[in-house]
């Protein structure tokens, strides 16, 4: 059982939303060997918990009591959530003795947690052949890792993580689910590129911006009712209502709204295979989560200047959540070699931080192998 990591390519802060994303899987990923049992009983140990081993019985994993204050959860937890919403959904459930490995860099934001999710329910649901869509399935996993595991999480990561083709990005509709492959333009690679500066996922600071994108909703939706989310604001309506809304709140609508634009024009450039347009756009995400979301930090600002002086870099940006984590970069084939080497020399010298640089390759979504 295999199941990928994946890069959001654009679309940040989109999700929760109801906007648009453009995750790509990476072949970066994370492995369960096993051997089927007879029983319930699954075993597991992971080779990144240090070989540690938990084991649950698949009829009687419970989630824990919302009205009890909530226990530390363990990595274990995230394959015993997904037994309990496949469960819970009444799909058919098995035992197994199995070993997790992984390629995928815990915590980065290449979603470690989504490739083990999608992983364990094709080794939960068993030999038989998986009939569940990859939606179904992602939609299992989030519900084992947001009521089971306790993270708000939204359906991006599974969804790339069970759904995505390689060479393809996935536009994905956060509000219908629906989605589309995108192909990405040839001769240029996804290079992802760590700060070294820990993410601090789930903050306070990402708890403020939705609250203040639901200011904004409420206070347009007192002009316009049919506004349900940000996703129902275009630039027009928001130029005419601006004056209405608090500055910062203004701003983290004016990013969302145009950041749900540049999604679409990044599918389509990629598909036109216009690189220039690329850069373009990647520029305007990253500025706009800087001075209008106010997500980034110096790390990534330094990473992505560091980026985009190397002749070949096409497009560099800020992804994942805030305040550190990785950058995403698109670069033609030749030059990867010429940004790794740009960013070992000059970005510990402007931060004092050691990066890493993955060049990656876009994957397939989850299956069995
Ligand atoms: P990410 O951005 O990588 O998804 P998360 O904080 O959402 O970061 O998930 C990381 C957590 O997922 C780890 O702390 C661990 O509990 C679990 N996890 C992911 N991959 C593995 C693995 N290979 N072995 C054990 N636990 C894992
Ligand atoms: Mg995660």
């Amino acid at each position: 059982m295999r199941a990928p990591g994946r890069v959001n390519l654009i679309g940040d802060h989109t999700d929760y939303n109801d906007g648009l994303v453009l995750p790509a899987a990476i072949d970066l990923d994370t492995w369960i060997g096993l051997r089927r049992r007879r029983d319930g009983l699954v075993r597991i140990a992971s080779l990144q918990a240090g070989g540690e081993t938990g084991s649950f019985w698949t009829d009687e994993v419970e989630p824990p009591d919302p009205a009890l204050p909530s226990p530390a959860r363990g990595w274990v937890d995230y394959v015993a959530g997904v037994a309990w919403s496949l469960r819970e959904a009444g799909l058919p459930v098995h035992g197994f003795d199995g070993i997790v490995d992984s390629t995928i860099p815990p915590g980065a934001g290449l979603s470690s947690s989504a490739a083990l999710e999608l992983a364990a329910a094709l080794a939960l649901l068993g030999p038989a052949p998986i009939t569940e869509s990859s939606g179904v399935l992602a939609a299992l996993a989030q519900r084992a890792e947001r009521d089971y595991v306790g993270v708000n999480c939204g359906i991006v990561d599974q969804f790339a993580a069970a759904e995505c083709r390689a060479g393809r990005a996935l536009l994905l509709d956060c509000r219908s689910l629906e989605s589309r492959h995108v192909p990405l333009p040839a001769g240029v690679r996804v290079v992802v590129c760590d700060t070294g500066s820990p993410r601090e996922p789930r903050t306070s600071a990402y708890d403020e911006r939705r609250a203040e994108c639901g200011r904004a909703v409420a206070l347009l939706a007192e002009q316009v009712p049919s506004i349900s989310s940000l996703r129902d604001v275009d630039r027009a309506t928001l130029r005419r209502h601006r004056h209405l809304l608090p500055d910062a709140v203004a701003r983290r609508a004016e990013h969302v709204v145009g950041e749900n634009d540049r999604v679409v024009a990044v599918a389509d450039a990629m598909a036109a295979g216009d690189l220039p347009r690329l850069g373009q756009l990647f520029a305007a995400s990253h500025e706009s989560l800087r001075s209008n979301y106010e997500v980034s930090c110096p790390a990534l600002d330094a990473m992505v200047a560091v980026a985009v002086a190397v002749p070949g870099v096409v497009a560099a940006r800020m992804t994942g959540v805030e305040f550190g984590g990785c950058t995403v970069n698109l670069v033609r084939e030749g030059a990867v070699e010429a940004l790794a080497r740009a960013v070992a020399d000059e970005y510990p010298r402007l931060t004092g931080l050691v990066p890493r640089v993955y060049a990656v390759a876009t994957a397939d979504g989850a299956g069995n192998v």
